[in-house]
């Protein structure tokens, strides 16, 4: 029986104890016990399935990877204790010194201080590409080349890239492709259908969707997520059971809350596009968006991200922010409450002034995480600082 995603996302993976407790346990232990010598001499050899010691299994920790798995159509999860632990397990999961990585330039700025800075010291070097040329991939691809690693939509432009292409690209000459699917989720986009190998989550955003805890994830298929578990199950950086109850409780209102920040997000942006104080206004789900038509084929909406940009720089950006009442300045994202940033001092201030111009990333530029509060309160809390620019 194939179950719709809306079914998945409250039913997928439950495991129940010998209580049969309807809502799903939360097993705080760090160990298990076993029936005897020989049972626990199975368990370690692998013979036998079964849960050993929290820092590779947990039951709590099971279910969020199964739920999560279920919903991203992938054959198996492992789950880990932030996005930047999944991304970080994912090249040292799968690559060796000497290889190199091809990535969009327009990636979370931790993940480009990841790769550049710390892998970079061990021998895993990566060539930063356009996000929406596939071209510039395909020229910067080396004999050692071993990954792809691509956002889409890119924070903050929402920069749309071609998932089914650059899976082509890659796969002709034996490279994966990882698309961190933070943006959008599986609600919206399934990147392993479009032909990507690995899918990465920051799931402390859109799954936990409440901005309560920190975990991520990789999904791909079994064989390739041997070599990610065996450096979670070594090294440990493991997702808590507690977080993990969190979030499988929050992948059940995944659904619905994507597609009411989505409909919010297209109603603002739509709104923001015609008022008279604001120069531009960046969002898939618009029709002026330059990568609209393909957002339209690889994503059920345009997401819950809107950016614009303001005529008078950082001035009229900051003057817009500081005069929100509901929005929370923050620079969190995929929270029920709407949040509100300044990228060029904010997240992107660790870049300099030329690498954010060449980025498109302008000083009159804010990003708006859309939540769930009703869109006209949203409106009022920008036309305030908006009309007295
Ligand atoms: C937040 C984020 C990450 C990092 O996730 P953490 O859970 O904060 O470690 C990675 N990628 C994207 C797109 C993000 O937004």
């Amino acid at each position: 029986m194939t179950l719709h995603p809306e079914t998945l996302a409250v039913r997928a993976g439950t495991l129940r104890s010998e209580f049969q407790e309807h809502s799903e346990a939360l097993y705080l232990t760090s160990s298990f016990v076993f029936g005897s010598a020989a049972e626990a001499a199975a368990r370690f050899s692998g013979e036998q399935p079964g849960n050993i010691y929290a820092r590779f299994t947990n039951p709590s920790v099971t279910m969020f990877e199964q739920r999560l798995a279920a919903l991203e159509g992938a054959e198996r999860c492992v789950a880990f204790a932030s996005g930047m632990a999944a991304i970080l397990a994912t090249v040292m999961g799968l690559l060796r010194a000497g290889e190199h990585i091809v990535a969009s330039r327009a990636i979370f700025g931790s993940t480009v201080q990841l790769l550049q800075n710390i892998l970079g010291r061990f021998g895993v070097t990566t060539t930063f590409v356009s996000p929406t040329d596939p071209d510039q991939w395909r020229d910067a691809i080396r004999p050692e080349t071993r990954l792809f690693f691509v956002e889409s939509p890119s924070n903050p432009l929402t920069e749309v890239s071609d998932i089914a292409a650059l899976a082509a690209i890659a796969h002709r000459r034996d490279i994966l492709l990882a698309v961190d699917n933070c943006f959008c989720t599986p609600a919206l986009q399934k990147p392993l259908a479009l032909g990507a190998d690995l899918v990465i989550h920051s799931a402390t955003k859109y799954l936990d969707g409440q901005g309560r805890v920190l975990g991520g994830a990789v999904l791909g298929s079994q064989t390739l997520l041997d070599g990610v578990y065996t450096f979670l199950r070594t090294a440990g950086p493991t997702l808590s059971a507690f977080n993990a109850w969190v979030l499988f409780k929050g992948l059940e209102t995944l659904d619905l809350r994507m597609r009411a920040h989505a409909a919010h997000a297209r109603e603002l942006a739509a709104w923001l596009e015609i008022h008279p104080k604001v120069a531009r206004v960046y969002y898939p789900g618009l029709a002026s968006h330059p990568q609209h038509a393909l957002a339209m084929t690889q994503q059920r909406n345009g997401g819950g991200i809107v950016a614009f940009e303001l005529a008078g720089g950082k001035d009229a950006a900051w003057r817009v922010i500081d005069a929100t009442r509901v929005m929370s300045i923050t620079a969190n994202l995929g929270d029920t409450r709407t949040t509100i940033t300044h990228p060029a001092s904010t997240t992107h201030s660790r870049m300099s002034a030329e690498q954010r111009a060449a980025a498109g990333i302008g000083d009159g530029l804010v990003r708006i995480a859309v939540g769930l509060e009703h869109p006209d309160d949203l409106k009022e809390d920008l036309q305030r600082g908006l009309v007295a620019l």
